[in-house]
């Protein structure tokens, strides 16, 4: 089986058109900051990765984009981790053009760092069994690992691949995320969790949670 990683490909331009962690979403026309449905503060933007064909070879060409937001503002306290409580959100955009957002002046909008991804094909059997593999092959750190892209959630605690809001279909998975490889410039989901982030392409829904 071969399990696709996203490993860490150096640091590339906070704007740049490419799938990222951190650095400034792009986004449609008329796009608005997501907000927090807790504390009304702008979420922070974690990640931009193709919604479709997200395991596939040239996957850059895909035709839609996840983008993956979360709270910050207030860490912990915005039930951040829950698919629907409304502290995250996770959009799908047609990658037609799309230019950076404007950020807003106030919040934690942004991670401190902009991460490069390269897919990195693994044979294994799990997504944990590729991580290591990878690092031992590579003689990198296993957090220069920053995730997956497309196959099955390696889940932390139970199966909660979520329902599409607009069909109601169980939503399809396009990656998972680990916190980063730096602590000062990680992700927080809650010390050592995985992000999950899912996509009902068709119905331009998208959806994120996370585990620890
Ligand atoms: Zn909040
Ligand atoms: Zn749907």
């Amino acid at each position: 089986m071969t399990t696709t990683l996203m490993t860490y490909a150096g640091p590339v331009d906070d704007r740049a058109p490419v799938t990222r962690t951190g650095g400034v979403p792009l986004v449609p026309a008329g796009f608005t900051w997501p907000q927090c449905a807790e504390c009304a503060g702008p979420m922070q933007f974690l990640a931009q990765v193709p919604a479709d064909a997200p395991g596939a070879q040239g996957a850059e060409a895909a035709e839609h984009v996840l983008s993956v937001f979360m709270c910050q503002n207030d860490p912990g306290l915005c039930d951040e981790w829950d698919p629907v409580a409304g502290g995250n959100r996770a959009l799908v955009f047609p990658r037609a053009g799309l230019a950076p957002a404007p950020v807003p002046e106030e919040g934690e909008t942004l991670l401190p760092e902009t991460c490069g991804v390269d897919r990195t094909a693994v044979d294994a059997v799990s997504y944990s069994e590729a991580r290591d593999r990878w690092a031992q092959a590579s003689g990198r750190p296993v957090r220069d690992v920053l995730g997956g892209l497309g196959g099955a959630p390696a889940w932390l605690q139970g199966d909660e691949t979520p329902v599409c809001p607009s069909c109601a279909r169980a939503m399809s998975f396009v990656a998972q995320f680990e916190e980063g490889r730096d602590e000062g410039t990680a992700m927080n989901f809650g010390g050592g969790g995985c992000g999950y982030a899912f996509a009902c392409v068709p119905c331009a829904e998208g959806a994120f949670l996370w585990q620890s």
